[in-house]
């Protein structure tokens, strides 16, 4: 496979990783396409666990995330109203000591930027994809709201659970549902006690009859508390803008949120009750398997896989970009086929994502409603099951997508393409192999202070 343009749907985690793996690891060119009409700040504050510690030291952006997170190891379980302790997750590679960050996903989209800015990767908001259309065995174009259709070589749909690029042309039948299940998050400043709470290391999850609070320090400084909570919601599917686009909730929504997690501890209390605003997300989830490419177009993270939130579909969607934009640099030194490379992706990261679908979905039965005799039971042996089974299963927290084996030989499969390439490699408008080095040059440390973006990016 020769150099080649890429377009990028989507500037979430997957599309910013993609385009810094591909410039990393590869001569292709990426640029990314985004709908917002500037780099959103919306969203709570998300767990990077081990893994994404990893790739960001490997892009060398770990120490800057480290300045703007809350590094943890554990995740504490308390009893939501008693408010003791039950046991901790731990979250940390105990080979490496690579651990987890809470961070504002705003923040990180900033730092992401940051990178993408010094890559030289071109980031082009307000445009919102509204169809994929194949142009001749080599080409494919995205076609824009605004008319304007862009060709490349290669398509990556980083574009989301709600993913067009799956939805209008890589596997139309495979629909997101609404889980049932909804999410409500907000910030809160650390309450009085919360710091000398009993077994309290930072984060904790704490559930009751009626779903599950996340609390957890989301900066270094320990000052500002981020609450995220989970809970049973009946809603009619089909709704999703809608209910959406209620963002913020309001006093009634506040108070019924007190209700539910406010709980008996005093100190779980002040948390939720500080929270001022209240931002509301319907989970929806992909049914697991479904294939992840057609022809010249592949789907990254969320739009491929998108399983109920157990705490790693950040991680998850970030290793595929890393793995992906490898095997793009090994396909062009090996001559191989862009179907071998997509091929060779979903193989690679079937496993694991349907791994992890399977143990996020047993967490997420943990937060439906429950009767009171079922929770003080689950109360009672939480030590014993954390003991035995959880704290048992393997967690995958040692994989390393940066330099996870890729397997053998890219293979090339046809003749023609074959010939492409030789003919391409040939061209002298194919991007010289120097660019590789230059590029991880520019991938250097980001500074911190640089991490907040609020200005578009110059294009
Ligand atoms: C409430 C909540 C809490 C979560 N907490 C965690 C957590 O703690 N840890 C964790 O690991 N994961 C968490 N997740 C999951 C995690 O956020 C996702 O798995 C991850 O963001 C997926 O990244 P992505 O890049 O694939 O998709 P997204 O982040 O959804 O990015 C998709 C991008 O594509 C753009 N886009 C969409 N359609 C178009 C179009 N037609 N044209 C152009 N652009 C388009 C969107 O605007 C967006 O910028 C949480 C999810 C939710 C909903």
């Amino acid at each position: 496979m020769p150099p080649q343009r890429a377009t990028i749907i989507g500037l979430g985690l997957s599309g910013a990783l993609l385009a810094l793996s591909l410039r990393r690891s590869s001569s292709t060119i990426p640029t990314i396409y985004e709908l917002r009409s500037s780099p959103s700040t919306l969203g709570g504050a998300i767990n990077l666990t081990p893994p994404v510690s990893r790739i960001l030291e490997s892009l060398g952006l770990l120490t800057s995330a480290k300045e703007i997170a809350f590094e943890t190891t554990e995740i504490g379980i308390f009893s939501l109203y008693s408010g003791a302790k039950l046991g901790g997750l731990p979250f940390v590679d105990a080979e490496t000591g690579h651990s987890s960050l809470r961070i504002e996903r705003s923040l990180l989209l900033g730092l992401l930027l940051r990178a993408l800015e010094e890559a030289d990767v071109q980031v082009v908001f307000g445009k919102r994809l509204e169809g994929v259309r194949d142009v001749d065995e080599g080409r494919v174009a995205a076609v824009f709201a605004d008319g304007e259709e862009v060709e490349s070589e290669l398509l990556f749909g980083c574009d989301g659970i709600h993913s067009l690029v799956r939805g209008a042309y890589v596997e139309p039948e495979r629909k997101a549902t609404y889980s049932g299940l909804s999410s409500a998050y907000g910030f809160s400043a650390s309450p009085e006690g919360l710091a000398e709470k009993g077994g309290f290391e930072g984060t904790a999850v704490a559930s009751g009859m009626r779903g599950s609070v996340i609390v957890s320090y989301c900066g270094p400084g320990r000052e500002k508390v981020f609450v995220g909570a989970v809970m049973e919601v009946k809603t009619p599917e089909g709704d999703r803008d809608g209910w959406r686009g209620k963002g913020a909730m309001g006093a009634e929504a506040k108070k019924e949120l007190v209700e539910r997690f406010g709980g008996g501890d005093p100190v779980f209390r002040k948390v939720v009750d500080g929270v001022e605003e209240w931002s509301f997300f319907p989970v929806w989830v992909l049914p697991n398997g479904g294939t992840y490419w057609k022809g010249r177009t592949v789907l990254v993270g969320d739009a491929a896989h998108a399983g109920p939130p157990g705490g790693e579909g950040a991680a998850l969607a970030m290793e595929d970009a890393v793995v992906l934009g490898r095997l793009v640099g090994k396909a062009e030194e090996e001559g191989a086929s862009v179907e071998a490379v997509f091929r060779r992706y979903e193989e690679l990261r079937r496993g694991r994502v349907m791994e992890n679908y399977t143990r996020a979905s047993a967490r997420w039965e943990g937060a439906k409603n429950r009767s009171w005799l079922v929770q003080r039971c689950m109360e009672f042996f939480m030590w014993a099951f954390l003991m035995v089974y959880w704290n048992n299963k393997g967690w995958g927290f040692e994989y390393d997508a940066a330099n996870v084996e890729l397997g053998g030989k890219l293979y090339v499969t046809t003749l023609r393409s074959w010939k492409k390439y030789v003919w391409a490699t040939k061209r002298p408008s194919a991007p010289p192999r120097s660019t590789r080095s230059s590029t991880k040059k520019m991938l250097g440390p980001v500074d911190a202070k640089s991490a907040v973006v609020t200005k578009h990016l110059s294009l």
